[in-house]
């Protein structure tokens, strides 16, 4: 490397400057951790998603994936009962979200959004310009939608949150979504649905009755395919067309061969798709109860993962003592949640060990 002049940032454009990055929970690439900070699948994906990247890697990976994921979209419309003209398919539903922010959410006016939610929303805001105006959560943490359609608020440049959302893990009901959908006809809704595949309504069935509803999902959380990056989103054709030219500005081929054939595998296996699910749940409503015995309040979780407090210990500190033990969870340094803590549903050995980590921590 020739010398350096001058700082490191001397190249940076005042918009790189002015950028506020999303930080992902922790991939460890040494020590071997209980990783239960990322939501992550505590389980493989189905055997059919091996043998369908195996049988495709020889004969597919010299040409150019299918630009409009066409097996996969009509594989995705299938399992939903929607056309493949209500799908498009992105790298992991963070693409969609961005593509989404950029077709719908920059043409003025706040976009609204729960003041605790997924902290890659406002990340998004800053990267497109677009004024965020978040809407405190109740006391309890659940997510009220009255406020979103107060005249303080109109107009707006849309309307996301996550159904369940994150991270409390509280999901809606579809009457108060259909109701939120009622009253709000101007501005485009983004319902993720990154976990609804553990216990939550979806409101796919309302995107052809509202045709400012967009539903957006992941393969990487309930498709144990999160090393893939496979999401997508359901909506009117109309909001898919727009999706589509934003992509098609940007990247023809943001999903590859591997990736359009594992999603589709993933999904085909409704069989292991389903049980694994049902796993999770059973762990997490398990696991649920044993925290509180050991003095936690936990939110009622329709999520893979438990949001919980515990009144005598301190978050940090117990994020601190579990890592020693060789456990990641996630903590947030923010307001109204700095004393939760987010734990992804393990596996029942994993969930046993964090238990007895805590158990200790707590005396
Ligand atoms: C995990 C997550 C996503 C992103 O999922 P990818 O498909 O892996 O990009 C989107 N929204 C929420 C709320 C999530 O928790």
């Amino acid at each position: 490397m020739p010398e350096a002049h001058g700082a490191i940032d001397r190249f940076w454009s005042d918009r790189v400057r002015q950028l506020h990055p999303y930080v992902p929970g922790e991939q460890p690439r040494d020590q071997p951790f209980i990783k239960l900070n990322t939501n992550e699948n505590p389980y493989a994906p189905s055997p059919r998603v091996i043998d369908a990247i195996k049988s495709c890697a020889d004969a597919r990976l010299r040409l150019y994936p299918d630009p409009e994921s066409i097996s996969l979209r009509e594989t995705i419309a299938g399992s939903l009962g929607v056309s493949r003209e209500n799908v498009f398919v992105g790298n992991g539903s963070d693409e969609v979200l961005a593509l989404t922010f950029q077709a719908f959410f920059s043409a003025g006016g706040p976009l609204l959004f729960p003041d605790i939610s997924y902290s890659f929303y406002p990340v998004y805001c800053n990267l497109f310009g677009i004024e965020p105006r978040k809407i405190p959560l109740a006391d309890d943490l659940s997510l009220d939608l009255q406020p979103y359609t107060a005249p303080s608020v109109q107009p707006n440049a849309g309307i996301i949150f996550p159904n369940p959302n994150a991270p409390t893990a509280l999901a809606l009901e579809i009457s108060s979504i259909t109701e939120l959908l009622e009253k709000n006809t101007e501005s485009v809704v983004v319902i993720d649905e990154a976990y609804v595949d553990f216990g939550a309504e979806s409101a796919v069935v309302l995107c052809a009755r509202f045709p400012n509803l967009l539903v957006t999902r992941t393969l990487s959380k309930s498709g144990s395919l999160a090393g893939m990056r496979a999401g997508f989103a359901i909506g009117h054709e109309g909001l898919i067309q727009a999706l589509t030219r934003v992509k098609d500005s940007f990247n023809s081929y943001p999903l590859d061969v591997l990736a359009q054939t594992a999603a589709q595998a993933a999904i085909e296996d409704v069989t292991y798709f389903n049980q694994t699910c049902q796993r999770i749940i059973a762990t997490r409503e398990r696991s649920a109860a044993r925290l509180a015995e050991l003095g936690f309040k936990v939110c009622p979780s329709s999520a893979n993962f438990l949001f919980v407090t515990h009144a005598n210990h301190d978050a940090s500190r117990l994020v601190l003592s579990l890592r020693d033990a060789g456990i990641l969870v996630r903590h947030w340094d923010s307001p109204r949640i700095n004393q939760f803590l987010r734990i992804t549903v393990g596996t029942d050995d994993e969930m046993e060990q964090l238990h007895e980590a805590l158990r200790e921590c707590l005396v």
